[in-house]
């Protein structure tokens, strides 16, 4: 059993957190938001008041907090926790945010002595929930072994990416990715329904044909498909387009900093751009569907 600091208990962090738990780790826990503070202490965490409080004990800290802004003044900083995590701890933020960030992290505890992991995720809520989270971890190997059990205890598959920040160059990739994917998905459902294919016959025929894809199969955004999906409990509680959105504009970050060019992914960009500055950002990025359904005149489809 480890002591273990856990930071931001949100969609992703309470799940996470009720893992540890389960695992038989003993959990001290703070978020700035009330609520999230009372569910974590009904699933059996010790709540404090501060994130330097959360520090003080542990063996382990984990952060899942919204960006790299966040993660850098948690951590760094006179009153950050690196200041108060005991010798030989080891910091873990699983936090989505940009290589460079994660970079100065790393940084920032080894000018400390304190060894620091980048292990963004993958999988969602359902995945956080369920245990079953894919981390993608960048830092030294050695540290990364010490992790390992309690990244187990929340996640089924653990990947060391390389170097400080490789995680965080993983995940940005794969969520490049998705949110092109999810785009491309929405276009096909919408065409295929107005030519009166049932979608769920279009999932069955193209699950087993070259444009099969995981947001066509296992996340849709047709609600109804699969159940569980956020598209089939109205858009809520999943991965939020806002996160979606704020990854995007992660990649077109390392892409002017890598001289890259990502002409999916600037147009995949602008387009959450207007549907979050539509006032959906709060939704599942799947519902960017609605968004797409929304942009064919209804001319169009007579
Ligand atoms: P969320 O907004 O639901 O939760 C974030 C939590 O952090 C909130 O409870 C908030 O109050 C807390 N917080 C913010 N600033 C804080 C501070 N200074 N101190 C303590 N707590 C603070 O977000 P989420 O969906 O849980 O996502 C968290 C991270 O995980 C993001 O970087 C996101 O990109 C990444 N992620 C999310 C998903 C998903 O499906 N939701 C999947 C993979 C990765």
């Amino acid at each position: 059993m480890a002591q273990i600091g856990f930071i931001g208990l949100g969609r992703m962090g309470l799940p996470m957190l009720r893992n540890l738990v389960a695992a038989g780790h003993a959990v001290r826990a703070f978020d700035i938001a009330e609520a999230a503070r009372v569910e974590a202490r009904e699933a059996g965490a010790a709540i404090v008041a501060t994130g330097q409080e959360v520090a003080g004990e542990a063996e382990y800290l984990i952060s899942m907090v919204p960006t790299g802004r966040h993660v850098l003044e948690i951590h760094t900083g006179p009153d950050g926790t690196l200041a108060r995590l005991p010798d030989g701890a080891l910091l873990i933020d699983c936090s989505t945010i940009a290589v460079a960030e994660a970079r100065a992290l790393h940084a920032a505890g080894r000018a400390r002595g304190i060894a620091v992991l980048d292990a963004p995720v993958s999988g969602g809520v359902m995945g956080a929930q369920a245990g079953t989270l894919t981390f993608m971890v960048g830092g030294e190997g050695a540290d990364l072994d010490r992790a390992r059990p309690v990244l187990q205890a929340m996640g089924r598959n653990v990947f060391h990416a390389g170097t400080a920040g490789n995680g965080q160059a993983a995940k940005v990739c794969n969520n490049l990715l998705a949110g092109i994917s999810m785009i491309a998905v929405s276009e096909a459902y919408t065409l295929g329904q107005r030519l009166g294919l049932d979608p769920a016959t279009m999932r069955d025929i193209v699950s087993t044909s070259t444009g099969s894809c995981h947001a066509l199969v296992n996340y849709p955004p047709v609600p109804g498909l699969v159940p569980n999906v956020p598209s089939s409990r109205e858009y809520r509680n999943g991965f939020a387009a806002d996160l979606m959105l704020k990854d995007l504009r992660l990649a077109e970050q390392a892409a002017l900093e890598t001289r890259s060019s990502l002409p999916l992914g600037t147009l995949a960009t602008a387009l959450y751009g207007l549907f979050c500055g539509g006032g959906s950002g709060d939704l599942d990025y799947s519902a960017v569907i609605r968004m797409i359904e929304g942009a064919t005149s209804p001319a169009a489809r007579a």
